[in-house]
């Protein structure tokens, strides 16, 4: 059984950005760059599913410029057995992304496919859910556990909604998307970094696979959050009251 794992090249989450001059995104100038933290939950399931036996194969794939090589790589170290770059110098939409994502499955046959919620940069939360659309598989989006079922023809769901959890029986082949709490992922190990070496990545041209990736939103600005004030130390509550009250008016 093949699982198939998305990964996006992201800004790291600790870095602080700035918006570009232009006002029209964000400065990616020398900023340190990371797997999208809920792509490293999906490794990490996978990886944990193959060393249960319950698969034979993870395979990673990401569509960007040559740099997101660093990031297959850094999968392959954390135990992914394959990685495909599929290369573009463009900023691809989630559409885009999905319909790529979902000929790269056609080619692969994985019979899960487990991805981020949501990449960090563009907070889109959408190609989990065009992809399973695509391909017209269900979808496990949000999910803080997953179990396989004896069979491995289905798995059982357990999701994260507003005000609970919800718990899901799938059927195979599936796209998850992962949330918080499914795990926590490993740092990789000196001698898998060395193995990662070794391991091939094979690359595909985007115009290749006649995809059409063209994009249908134009971002008009990005603009900085307001600068918070600045905090007043009080000596006590009846100062702090008298500052609500009387000074700023909230109570
Ligand atoms: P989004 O819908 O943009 O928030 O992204 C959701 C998920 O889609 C991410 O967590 C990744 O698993 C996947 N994804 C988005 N962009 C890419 C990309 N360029 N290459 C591979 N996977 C991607």
């Amino acid at each position: 059984m093949r699982v198939l794992v998305p990964i996006k090249r992201v800004v790291d989450p600790y870095v602080k950005v700035r918006v570009r001059a232009d006002g029209q995104g964000m400065d990616l100038q020398n900023v340190k760059m990371t797997i999208n933290p809920f792509d490293e939950i999906a490794i990490e399931e996978a990886i944990r599913w193959k060393e249960a036996g319950l698969i034979t194969e993870v395979i990673v794939v990401s569509i960007g410029m040559s740099q997101v090589q660093e990031s297959l790589r850094a999968a392959l170290a954390l135990g992914a057995d394959a990685a495909i770059h599929v290369t573009t110098d463009k900023i691809i939409e989630p559409l885009a992304v999905a319909k790529t994502l979902c000929a790269i499955a056609k080619q692969q046959q994985p019979d899960i496919i487990i991805m981020g919620k949501q990449a960090i940069d563009d907070d889109c939360n959408q190609t989990g859910q065009m992809l399973a659309a695509l391909l017209n598989w269900p979808q496990a989006t949000f999910a803080s556990k997953i179990t396989f079922q004896e069979d491995k023809k289905s798995v059982i769901a357990i999701r994260e909604v507003d005000g609970g959890l919800e718990t899901l029986e799938v059927a195979l082949p599936l796209v998850i998307t992962t949330d918080l709490r499914l795990n926590e992922p490993r740092y990789a190990s000196l001698p898998n970094i060395m193995q990662a070496k070794r391991k091939t990545i094979t690359s595909i041209e985007l115009t290749s696979l006649d995809i059409d990736t063209t994009p249908h939103l134009k971002v008009l600005s990005v603009t900085p959050p307001q600068p918070r004030k600045p905090g007043k130390m009080v000596k006590d509550v009846a100062e702090l009251m008298h500052y609500l009250r009387e000074i700023e008016k909230v109570i």
